[in-house]
């Protein structure tokens, strides 16, 4: 908790500069038309911040500013996950890391991430997703650039304080972003009861009836990253195109500071009394929640390896044509004029939710029409799930 407290004095030294929303989360704020976005204004700000103050501010507080404020996000998960914790009246427990029986594990976890981020086949992933998407992935590739950054600065920095106080961020970013374990752990601790509501208005469905259908179509990892699915009973359309449910975005930081998933489900004529259509519904939205951006449960270089999986799938000329990911998706950023590095990752994302939703309502023409997107839902629902693959 320490750590808040840290960055909240670092932040009021340079209070002055930070008011103005910066340019980067204009992107993001496509998404909040459909979708609710709520990004973290401490990141926001820090990373306004870091750009205004670039020639200002020492390099090695550039790289503290972006770490602590990454750590300040997990850091209000922790306590969520502690409140949540008491609730249930179970002790928790809180680590003291400044011991020296710490330096050794810190200093193998800052290897152990050094050692992450300097893989060749990482840096040629993500060149490769910038080539695709551009300035869309500034937010998804966020917390790598962050801790290269300040990787880079621990190893030239000189101070002993300095020094050590980067190693003990760079450990903790470690655990948070790039330790399997540490992340399933943390995914489970989120474990709660999922929030169902509202669906007693829709003809043929009740919230339990709902609650069983996300249970038994999609594997128990997938339905823990999800907090709420309601029923929205109005009509809802986007520009051209009538809109059955809804997954909102949180983002990757938005998850550590304990944003929920909420899927909402909206009247249109032919969900009512149709189970089958509720499976569909569900299966995408609870999808999108379980993507490469928004999934509890996968390391910094899992994320980048399935978004890369899943470009590859999109850009491939063999690909079966889809309706939604080819023409309507792209032609609702066309009517709303938006960026098209946004509509290509957003293409890549609809790819990936339409994906899970043919494979778990119809496997085997799923698999006759698409194998290749098939074998990707596979492959990933297998190690979002925690199980062992081949691939
Ligand atoms: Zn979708």
């Amino acid at each position: 908790m320490r750590k808040i407290f840290t960055m909240l004095n670092f932040e009021t030294s340079v209070k002055t500069e930070q008011e103005q929303k910066p340019e980067s989360w204009t992107g993001e704020a496509i998404f909040n038309k459909e979708n609710e976005v709520l990004p973290i204004a401490d990141v926001a700000k820090a990373e306004g911040e870091v750009k205004k103050e670039q020639s200002k501010i020492q390099n090695w507080k550039r790289a503290v500013c972006l770490s602590l404020t990454l750590l300040a996000a997990g850091n209000v998960a922790g306590q969520a996950i502690e409140a949540r914790a008491a609730e249930a009246g179970k002790t928790t427990q809180i680590e003291l890391r400044a011991s020296e029986d710490r330096r050794a594990a810190i200093e193998q976890k800052v290897a152990d991430l050094r050692n992450q981020l300097e893989q060749e086949s990482l840096k040629k992933k993500m060149v490769y997703l910038e080539s695709v998407y551009g300035d869309a992935m500034k937010n998804f590739l966020f917390a790598i650039r962050s801790n290269a950054l300040t990787l880079e600065y621990f190893s030239s920095a000189e101070n002993d304080n300095v020094k050590a106080g980067l190693a003990d961020e760079l450990s903790q970013n470690h655990d948070y972003f790039w330790d399997k374990k540490e992340i399933v752990k943390r995914a489970e601790l989120k474990r709660q009861a999922l929030k169902i509501s509202g669906f007693e208005q829709l003809g043929g469905f009740n919230n339990e009836s709902v609650k069983q259908t996300a249970l038994e179509i999609l594997p128990p990892a997938f339905i823990n990253n999800e907090d709420e699915i309601n029923y929205n009973p109005t009509e809802k359309k986007a520009l051209t195109f009538p809109v059955a449910g809804e997954a909102n975005i949180v983002g990757i930081t938005g998850m550590l500071a304990g944003d929920k998933h909420i899927v909402t489900v909206y009247k249109y004529e032919s969900i009512e009394n149709n189970p089958d259509e509720m499976r569909h519904v569900l299966a995408h939205e609870i999808g999108h929640h379980n993507d490469p951006q928004e999934s509890n449960r996968l390391t910094m270089a899992e994320r980048v390896d399935f978004a890369v999986d899943i470009t590859e799938r999109l850009l491939d000329p063999e690909r079966p044509h889809s309706s939604y990911v080819d023409e309507v998706t792209p032609g609702e950023y066309q009517a709303h004029k938006w960026s098209k590095n946004e509509v290509q990752w957003r293409r890549a994302r609809e790819l990936w939710a339409e994906s899970v939703e043919k494979y778990v309502v119809g496997p085997a023409k799923f698999w006759e029409e698409s194998p290749k997107e098939a074998q990707l839902v596979e492959d990933w629902m297998a190690k979002i799930s925690g199980m062992q693959t081949e691939k």
